[in-house]
Formats: structure tokens, C-alpha cells, sequence
């Protein structure tokens, strides 16, 4: 084992706080010096800023405590520049640099408000906790007035935000806008109950609309049509941070991290990428940004560091789909179980037992935190089964510096 070696985990959102804990845990016996950084001292639960964007109340979970223990250094502030060759961080504009062996790329991504003109300025984001919170205290503005609001991208996002704000403001009326039929990838019986849901918290659905424009008052398509709305939620599609490309480390169309089979830079491959911000590919396709999938990513990215630090054979990545997990407003949920490909099973839950079910899954993340502090906790519910086990069968990766995979 090396001695001092240095990690640095950018962001603490779910996949850094997994890799950095488990990591702390993997290597608490040995010389490894792990910091995480991130912009606000708060945990974020992503998960959930959906809950209060419709003005409910969240834990206030702070990083230092849930880090307490592990012997992880915090630092609070922006990341503003990785040097990936001379293998350093700048922290806030040059107030901090951090030298690292190892960097763990966790920074997630964030709603792209720039393809849309108006979007940036007047739709409001689930991209942090004050954006949340800003948007929760327009809709009380509005509420009493039985204002509008415009929920724009039907993915599951959006169907969340708009079930979650009906719910919680019946006299508002609701424009869920969207290309896609909401719940478009589940299956037939999950998405008739997703839809029921919608039409009883009245929310009208809007499919096969593009925006093109968003008003301080109002929402255009391309139809031509104008809708009224007092606020607008943007949660059509995401992007990610341009740090990466910036520091010259190869990214996709996206602005994702190109990883190899070990989820390492293909460029630069002492950088390690994991959960929204890496652009992993499985034999059956791309994988895109969950927090199912986020975890996994984290889990193997920390067991791979220990290894690699104890000079270990490494094994490619897997990962399978296993659910779509989708809150209707905190009485009602609904849960599509899948194949790895994320296409959809026949098993669903809907109703009270979805509620729970879902309920577990966005509280999990803070429970693994604190165990896994004191015990290898797995995220990894199911790496693909056959269809990802041929490829790992056939590929064992070796030490650090070796970048070709040895085949067995
Ligand atoms: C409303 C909503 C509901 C969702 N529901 C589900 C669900 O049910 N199931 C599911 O699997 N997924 C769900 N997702 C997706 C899930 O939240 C993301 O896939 C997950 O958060 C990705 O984790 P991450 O660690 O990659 O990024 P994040 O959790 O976004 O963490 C990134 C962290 O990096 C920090 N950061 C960013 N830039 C910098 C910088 N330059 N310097 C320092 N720090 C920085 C951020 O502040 C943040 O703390 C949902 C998302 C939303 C918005």
C-alpha cells in the first residue's frame, strides 16, 4: 500500500457521500487521506426536493455530521478548476488547492434551462434546496388566488413535481407539459394508475408539446398556443457541470465523463466518475442519471480505489435496472418494477404500499451513510444478471498505471 495517498471526492450529493464514506471505511487502515468537497454544507436530498418545492419540510442533514467519525476532511465551496495532469483541485476561485492521487468526479447535474430562451430567467428548478424553497414560496403567492403553474418536461421529474404541488395546493391549477406521455416508459397497468392519479388531483396533461418560451406570465408552445402561468418548474431535461471538459478531460455530448469499464476517465483515468455526472454504458445500452444506478457507481468506485491501492485485480462495472419508483403526491405512489434495462416488467405496486416502498427508497440513502461507517453496507441490488455478466466474465482489469484490461 502506497503511503499518504490523497482522494479528493468533488460534490456531496448521494454518489460522493456514498464514495467517500465507503472508502474511509475500505482504507481505515491505511495511509489514505480522503477530502470532500462541496458547495453548501447541507446535504441535499434530490430525491425529495420535489417535496419542497410544494412547500413541505425536510430533515436538515448537515455533511460535517454525517461525516462525523470517518476522519474525512469537508470542504465547503465550489470547485472552480481540476489540473488533471498536475493532479490538483481549485476551491473557490484559488482560496483553496488540494493535490490529489485519486480524484472521484461526483457532481452531479442540474435542470438545463438554456435551450429554451425565457427558461433561464423565469422557470423556477429542483436544483437545490433554495431554488426549492424560492418556488414553494411563490406558489403560497399565488395559491390564494387559484393561480397557474406550468410543470414543463413529463418525464418522471415533472410527474412528481405536479402531483406533489396539486396535492399540496388544490386551488391551483396544474399544466403538466411534456413531448412524452407521462409514465411513457412503465408499463400499461402502472402508467393507467399514474394517469388516474393525475386526473384526480386535477392536473391537466399537455402531451406532445415542445416549449419554446417561457414569459414571466406565461408559457408558449410550439403550437403557437400560450398558457397562462403564474409560475413555471422546469425539470425538461438535465446538464452537467462544464468543469470537466474545461480542465480538458474527455466528455460526451452532455458534458458527461467518458469511462472505461472501471468507470476512469478514458483520458485521464486517475479521475474516477461516478452517479449523473458519468457517462457509464452497459452492454444494453446507456445508463442514465438515478440514484439507483448513482449508488452502485459509488460503491464500486470506492471498492475499486481500495483495491487498486492494495495492488487487486479489478472487475468492470455492472449494473441492472430493478425499478421506477414514482411518488403521486404523499398519499398515492406508484412503483414499476423492470428488467435491467430499465423496460418495464409485469409486476407493479400502486397506493399505500407504493407510498411506503417509495418512502424507503428516498430515505435510504442517509441510513446507508451512518452504517456504512461501521459496516460494508452493498447498494447493488442487482449488477444485470446475464445481461451484463459476459463481458465481465471476460475482462480483469490490474494496477493502477495499467490501463489495458488483462482478459482471463
Ligand atoms: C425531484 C427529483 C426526484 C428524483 N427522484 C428519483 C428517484 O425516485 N429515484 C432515482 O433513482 N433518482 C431520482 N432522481 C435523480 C437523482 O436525484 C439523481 O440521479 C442523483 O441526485 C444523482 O446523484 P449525484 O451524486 O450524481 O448528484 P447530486 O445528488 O446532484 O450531487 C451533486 C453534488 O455536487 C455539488 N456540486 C455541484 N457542482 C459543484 C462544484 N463545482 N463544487 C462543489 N460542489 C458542487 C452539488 O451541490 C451536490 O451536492 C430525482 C431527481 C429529482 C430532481
Amino acid at each position: 500500500m502506497e503511503n499518504d495517498h490523497r482522494v479528493v471526492v468533488l460534490g456531496a450529493g448521494y454518489t460522493g457521500m456514498m464514495t467517500a464514506i465507503r472508502l474511509a471505511r475500505r482504507t481505515r487502515r491505511a495511509d489514505v487521506r480522503i477530502t470532500l468537497v462541496n458547495a453548501s454544507e447541507r446535504f441535499t436530498e434530490r430525491l425529495r426536493m420535489h417535496q419542497l418545492a410544494a412547500g413541505r419540510h425536510l430533515a436538515d442533514h448537515r455533511i460535517p455530521d454525517l461525516l462525523a467519525g470517518t476522519g474525512i476532511s469537508f470542504v465547503r465551496g465550489m470547485a472552480t478548476a481540476i489540473d488533471p495532469d498536475g493532479r490538483t483541485v481549485v476551491v473557490d476561485d484559488g482560496a483553496t488547492t488540494l493535490d490529489y492521487d485519486a480524484l472521484v468526479y461526483a457532481l452531479g447535474s442540474s435542470a438545463d434551462t438554456s435551450r429554451v430562451p425565457g427558461a433561464d430567467v423565469h422557470a423556477f428548478t429542483l436544483d437545490s434546496p433554495r431554488t426549492a424553497a424560492s418556488f414553494a414560496t411563490r406558489l403560497g403567492e399565488i395559491a390564494a388566488t387559484g393561480g397557474s403553474v406550468t410543470v414543463c418536461g413529463s418525464g418522471l421529474t415533472g410527474v412528481e413535481a405536479a402531483t406533489e404541488i396539486a396535492e399540496a395546493h388544490p386551488g391551483l391549477n396544474v399544466t403538466l407539459v411534456g413531448l412524452d406521455e407521462p409514465g411513457a416508459m412503465m408499463g400499461a397497468k402502472a402508467r393507467a394508475h399514474l394517469h388516474r392519479a393525475l386526473d384526480r388531483l386535477g392536473v391537466t396533461a399537455k402531451v406532445g408539446a415542445r416549449v419554446t418560451k417561457v414569459l414571466p406570465d406565461a408559457v408558449e408552445l410550439e403550437t403557437g398556443e400560450v398558457l397562462a402561468s403564474d409560475a413555471c418548474l422546469w425539470t425538461a431535461g438535465v446538464t452537467a457541470s462544464s468543469l470537466a471538459a474545461d480542465a480538458g478531460i474527455a466528455v460526451d455530448e452532455r458534458g458527461l465523463i467518458l469511462v472505461d469499464a472501471t468507470l476512469r476517465s478514458v483520458s485521464h483515468p486517475g479521475v474516477h466518475a461516478v452517479g449523473d455526472a458519468a457517462a457509464v454504458r452497459m452492454p444494453w445500452g446507456r445508463i442514465h442519471g438515478t440514484c439507483q444506478s448513482g449508488l452502485p457507481t459509488a460503491q464500486y468506485t470506492a471498492d475499486t480505489i481500495a483495491r487498486l491501492l492494495r495492488g487487486r485485480p479489478v472487475r468492470p462495472f455492472r449494473f441492472g435496472y430493478v425499478h421506477q419508483p414514482v411518488s403521486l403526491g404523499r398519499r398515492d405512489a406508484v412503483i414499476q418494477f423492470t428488467h435491467a434495462d430499465d423496460t418495464p416488467r409485469r409486476a407493479y405496486l400502486k397506493g399505500r404500499v407504493a407510498v411506503r416502498y417509495k418512502e424507503t427508497v428516498s430515505a435510504s440513502p442517509v441510513k446507508v451513510y451512518r452504517l456504512s461507517k461501521r459496516m460494508n453496507v452493498s447498494v447493488t441490488f442487482f449488477k444485470g444478471g446475464r445481461a451484463t455478466r459476459d463481458r465481465a466474465r471476460r475482462t480483469l482489469f490490474g494496477t493502477p498505471g495499467s490501463s489495458s484490461g488483462l482478459e482471463v
